[in-house]
């Protein structure tokens, strides 16, 4: 039951982001094309951190007729339209996660495994609120990562591109 409200939740914010897109796309003269709002779409109906080229290799799988040019520029698109924040793995190329409806967080990142923890917390947001009206400003957005060892083995990563393999 849990699980589907979940996704119910998440085809809701999927539909939101699409909506500002379109009218953002709309805003700035670019054509909205069915192409563009489907590397949306895989982004907000993902729970993981993609990068360009996960993104191209699942929507080919799923027939999709786009290039990895396009996912490139959609990607730009929607981190100007403050739909996806950029996230660094440790990985030599960017990760990107959908950004619209989903509060700031910190990412835990395995250096072994890849494993990704995100951690919603209330006490770091104190404490960055506090270091940045301490340094005379506001808080914005933020989003966080530290690199760690899980202490769990047996731990698979998800990104076939990494560069450096594990240890
Ligand atoms: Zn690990
Ligand atoms: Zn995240
Ligand atoms: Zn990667």
């Amino acid at each position: 039951m849990a699980s589907r409200t979940k996704t119910r939740e998440k085809k809701e914010q999927a539909k939101q982001a699409e909506e500002v897109f379109k009218a953002a796309m709309k805003e700035e003269g670019y054509r909205c094309t069915r192409e563009r709002l489907t590397v949306l779409r895989e982004i907000y109906l993902s729970d993981s951190h993609l990068d360009a080229d996960e993104i191209f290799v699942k929507l080919k799988k799923k027939n999709v007729s786009i290039s990895r040019a396009t996912v490139y520029h959609t990607l730009d698109l929607l981190f100007k339209f403050h739909l996806v924040n950029k996230i660094d793995l440790g990985h030599k190329h960017t990760h990107y996660e959908k950004s619209y409806g989903v509060s700031n967080h910190l990412h835990i990142i395995c250096e072994q495994c890849d494993r990704v923890v995100e951690v919603h917390s209330e006490e770091l947001n104190s404490i960055l609120e506090r270091l940045c009206d301490e340094n005379g400003f506001t808080l914005g957005s933020y989003s966080l990562q530290v690199f760690a060892r899980c202490r769990d083995e047996g731990h698979t990563g998800n990104c076939e591109l990494k560069t450096q393999p594990a240890h």
